[in-house]
């Protein structure tokens, strides 16, 4: 056992799992390593099988095996799976976290430069990723894939080799979904807490432990909440003062949430989960997406020029399957751009003004409590992901004769479910900015609107269209 690793005070079983995680890295390495495995094979073998026929199925063709296994297992089950526990996926499993701290073990060892530091950094990556994903069908097709995710991990071990040593700097700064993974985070019930009082204690008797290997460079002393850290339990113990404890899953945003105000977090929940994820699922079963593809034919058409019509782009810009009849036209894509684009702006404006709005309500503007707000809208934004992407779960495995059960009944719960939580947290945040029962209830009859606008997207593409 490392020197610094001070006994448990209490008989804690998940202080346990914690100090049992910090024991246990060798288990946890070899893990990850099965996991780099894994995720290689199912990104690059499907290059150089025929695309799946008809009677391919998940169970007799790793084509469709590994786009169950990225995006209908993956992506929502990770999702869901921060909200739960934190973010155990990056600091136990993920392959790129993992390769990217290899990487920099073995490299360079730079300084991290500050236009790397930027925080947009995750939103704008998140949002450029999640274009490019749509405007190339990456849950259709290997080829983006590797692309995509293939790019994205090269990526990572590249920055990795050049920026820190021993450290995920790609992870802490640059993941596309890190922004996403940090927001979920903050409802885990979960977190390795860092006690101020013990840590004085342990200072106070003269300990002078180790440092700890935080990959995502976690400030150990002063962290207060779950969204940075990976929960890798190499702190578990350290001056007896950080422990994996349970918490209220409302505590990080009605407690910490409010006191670092994120603009960037702002801009990915409004504009980014619900504004053009929304866009990037809604497309593709939209009636006003047909509609206005049939109104520019049809004007493009009138005055002569057709080729945006017919013209196809290389694979990696734009869908380019013919022998799968599966081909986006130039109008397509600019179609395709624009719809989510209005989206993101239309659904992000409105949602800004709403929480706007109940943030004037509670007193008078204070950009800090509209930031605060925004967060509580958490819930309703995670779970907007986690039906999103486990539509295509449902959608894949009912196509292999796998029909789950009551779909309908348990989206519909689920989505009620993150409201109320929504709602919950909006009421309580209130609560910190004015005593006022009237100012709180007409600050949560503005933040309807936004709890409106979140779940009826779903509402739309569920049971509308
Ligand atoms: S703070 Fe750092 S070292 Fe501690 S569990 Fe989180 S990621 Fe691991």
């Amino acid at each position: 056992m490392n020197m610094y690793h001070a006994p448990p005070l209490r008989a804690d079983p998940w202080r346990r799992i914690g100090d049992w995680l910090f024991r246990h890295r060798r288990h946890i390495q070899r893990a990850q390593w099965a996991v780099v495995v894994l995720y290689l094979c199912l990104l690059v073998v499907p290059l150089w099988l025929p695309l799946p026929d008809r009677t391919a199925t998940v169970w007799n063709n790793l084509t469709r095996f590994a786009q169950l296994m990225f995006w209908g297992i993956w992506w929502p089950f990770v999702i869901l799976g921060t909200a739960l526990v934190g973010r155990m996926w990056c600091g136990l499993l993920c392959p790129e976290g993992s390769l990217s701290e290899f990487a920099s073990r073995h490299g360079r060892g730079g300084a991290i430069p500050k236009w790397l530091q930027w925080s947009g950094w995750p939103t704008t990556a998140f949002a450029l990723t999640t274009v490019y994903g749509q405007m190339t069908s990456v849950y259709q097709y290997p080829k983006p894939v590797a692309l995509i995710l293939g790019g994205s991990t090269v990526a990572a071990m590249a920055v990795g080799y050049a920026y820190g040593r021993n450290k995920r700097v790609w992870c802490r700064y640059l993941c596309p979904v890190g922004g996403v993974f940090a927001l979920m985070a903050k409802l885990a019930p979960l977190h390795f807490r860092s006690d101020p009082f013990l840590w004085r204690l342990s200072q106070e008797r003269g300990e002078k432990p180790g440092a700890v290997e935080c990959a995502p460079l976690v400030p150990l002393r002063t962290m207060r909440g779950a969204s940075d850290c990976h929960m890798c339990g190499r702190c578990s113990g350290f001056r007896g003062a950080i422990s994996l404890t349970r918490r209220s899953p409302n505590h990080e945003i009605i407690h910490v949430a409010g006191s670092t105000p994120k603009p960037a977090e702002t801009v990915l929940i409004l504009a980014g989960l619900l504004g053009l994820a929304v866009g990037a699922f809604h497309w593709s079963a939209s009636p006003w997406f047909v509609s206005a593809k049939q109104a520019l034919g049809l004007y493009l058409i009138d005055i002569g020029w057709v080729a945006p019509l017919e013209q196809a782009l290389p694979w990696w810009i734009l869908t380019n399957y013919p022998g799968r009849n599966d081909v986006l036209t130039i109008v397509d894509g600019a179609l395709l751009l624009t719809y989510i684009l209005i989206s993101a702006i239309a659904l992000g404006v409105m949602l800004s003004l709403s929480v706007a709005l109940s943030a004037r309500c509670l007193g008078r503007w204070d950009g800090r409590r509209f930031h605060h707000l925004a967060q509580t809208l958490i819930p309703l934004a995670g779970a907007g992901l986690f039906l999103g992407l486990s539509a295509m779960t449902v959608t894949q495995l009912r196509s292999d004769g796998i029909v789950i059960p009551f779909v309908a009944e348990l989206r519909a719960g689920f989505l009620l479910l993150a409201a109320v939580w929504s709602a919950y947290l909006g009421w309580r945040v209130s609560a910190l900015y004015t005593a006022s029962r009237a100012r709180r209830i007409a600050a949560m009859a503005c933040l309807s609107l936004a709890w409106a606008i979140a779940a009826g997207a779903w509402i739309l593409f569920f049971w509308v269209w």
